[in-house]
């Protein structure tokens, strides 16, 4: 296994950098590699302007062997999380005890599936899953090889699969289109072995299209609820159009504002096949919705009111596949990645009988990094509150919330328990800590540096940099039987060192893409 990663990256004089940063924004701004401008015009909603997404002058090298185990293990994670999805008994012990009661979004999630499970007429799910990993090196010993360390796994709006594809394609441009990495022997020749091949836009469309068929009916569109003023519209736009051009399958965008008139629609129809009005037609005839696709919901802000939970058990109840369904979302949490960790439980979730080995749970357990639980009961939560309280430096506190920036790191931990252990609770409430697990830190190598290019700006940042490995994966499952199970390509994200956050659409980190060494 690899212990070092090279120099990286070569050393560029200003002319260079220059000229490879006019490459890589026009290459951006003319591919679609764009995001809408953080302060749009008032020109209406039509968009009049794109900037460049954030990106990365070079591509950033990465160990060939854990690249590779990432990707081959990813059908084993994807069946782990369908078989939590299926197992009720678990996700209601895991979601509906205590983290239902203390964290009011996962509540709200939690009760909104058991009001409408026992009478959901749509059995199968599709899951557009990504599964992220820092690499890990031993801080003690830095000779030891590096492994690969799972951060979480995402079940709902897993995004840029559209943007890093376009990232090796900006990438392989500027290796062929200068002699600049010549310097470096694994780019003279920017050939597969170190350039992998990255189809995560049709593999996430592949999935979506799977989907669509699986429904079964030729007119029918798949459905995008999506934020208002989101910004990553092109990454999403992405997989409409190719939606459309490969699959012959039309996109409807909505909010969940304009979608506030589904629970009216939906209660008076037996078959409970889900229509939309269409805004574009001249006739009345409405659009039959085979999937709904979320790009929102993964978050507080995104239900400004109860009546957008309403829209959300509507959507649920309907016929349409969602991707993902709420126990599905509810899967995704991060105090369901730490149970995952206790003994035995990947065994649990990857059982023989599906065909799946010790080796495959093996495979998965050597990614995972220490997780424990924050309650007083367990002797592990004892634990785990005596580690944050007393030797917080390698550990990261994080709720159940989705979107990068909610984490709290390091020192920042027990000021924190201790402002949650000060807030009053209902007669009853469980200790909002419980709310929360905590993670031992994983430590990137040091002493890699890459060129982040950010905020449309022309401003290069230079700088120790750490990359966040995304894998995609699709599933479609029903109860007892799986559909599609499946790879879906893969995302390098990289951040400035400083930045404990990882989030490219929240701003601490740009698109990037490997180069295998
Ligand atoms: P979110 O669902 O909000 O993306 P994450 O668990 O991915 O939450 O955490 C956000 C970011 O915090 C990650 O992208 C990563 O940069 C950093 N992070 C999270 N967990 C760890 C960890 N155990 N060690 C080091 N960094 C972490
Ligand atoms: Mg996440
Ligand atoms: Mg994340």
């Amino acid at each position: 296994m690899t212990s070092q990663l090279p120099d990286w990256p070569p050393s560029f004089t200003q002319e260079q950098t220059s000229h490879l940063l006019l490459l890589a924004t026009t290459y951006a701004l003319g591919h679609g590699f764009t995001l809408l401008p953080l302060h749009t015009p008032q020109t209406g909603p039509v968009p009049t302007l794109s900037i460049p997404a954030p990106l990365s002058l070079c591509p950033s090298p990465f160990p060939k062997d854990l690249y590779e185990l990432a990707v081959k293990i990813q059908p084993a994670y994807n069946a782990l999380y369908v078989n939590v999805t299926r197992d009720w008994v678990f996700l209601d012990k895991v979601m509906g005890g205590v983290v239902s009661k203390v964290d009011e979004f996962q509540g709200e999630l939690w009760r909104a599936w058991k009001s409408c499970r026992e009478e959901l007429i749509q059995p199968l799910h599709l899951g557009l899953f990504r599964s992220d990993y820092l690499l890990h090196s031993s801080a003690s010993d830095p000779s030891t090889p590096l492994e690969l360390k799972q951060v979480e796994f995402n079940t709902i709006s897993s995004s840029f699969g559209a943007l890093s594809q376009l990232a090796g394609d900006l990438h392989r441009y500027l290796a062929l289109s200068t002699n600049y990495f010549q310097a470096s022997p694994f780019l003279i020749n920017p050939d597969p072995s170190h350039f992998p091949p990255n189809d995560a836009l049709k593999a996430l469309v592949q999935g979506l299209a799977d989907g669509w068929k699986a429904y079964g009916s030729k007119q029918a569109r798949v459905l995008f609820v999506v934020q208002e003023g989101e910004r990553n519209v092109f990454d999403q736009r992405w997989l409409e159009w190719e939606l459309l051009e490969k699959h012959g399958i039309k996109v409807v965008r909505q909010t969940f504002k304009d979608l506030s008139i589904v629970p009216s629609l939906a209660s008076d129809d037996s078959s409970r096949r889900l229509f939309l009005p269409d805004p574009l037609s001249s006739t009345s005839d409405p659009i039959e919705i085979a999937v709904i696709y979320y790009r929102a919901g993964y978050t507080p802000t995104d239900y400004t009111s109860a009546a957008d939970w309403t829209t959300r058990i509507a959507l649920e109840r309907s016929r349409a596949i969602k991707c993902p369904s709420l126990a599905l979302q509810l899967a995704g949490a991060k105090k369901v990645q730490q149970v995952l960790s206790e003994p035995g439980m990947v065994e649990r979730y990857l059982p023989s009988f599906q065909g799946w080995t010790d080796e495959d749970a093996e495979g998965l357990r050597r990614t995972f990094t220490t997780l424990y639980p924050m309650d007083d009961e367990s002797e592990l939560g004892r634990h785990a509150q005596k580690l944050a309280l007393e030797s917080p430096e390698g550990y990261v506190l994080k709720p159940q919330r989705e979107g990068g920036g909610n984490n709290i790191y390091r020192t920042d931990i027990p000021p924190f328990l201790r402002d949650l252990a000060a807030q009053p609770l209902a007669p009853g409430e469980p200790p909002k800590k419980e709310g929360y697990i905590l993670m031992s830190l994983i430590e990137p190598p040091l002493g890699l540096k890459n060129l982040l290019v950010k905020g449309g700006q022309a401003e290069v940042k230079e700088g120790e940099v750490v990359s966040e490995l995304g894998v995609y994966g699709v599933v479609l499952f029903d109860e007892a039987e799986t559909r599609v199970n499946r790879g879906a390509g893969t995302l390098l994200r990289t951040k400035g060192r400083e930045s404990d956050e990882g989030g490219v659409a929240v701003g601490y980190s740009v698109v990037d893409s490997p180069v295998l060494v």
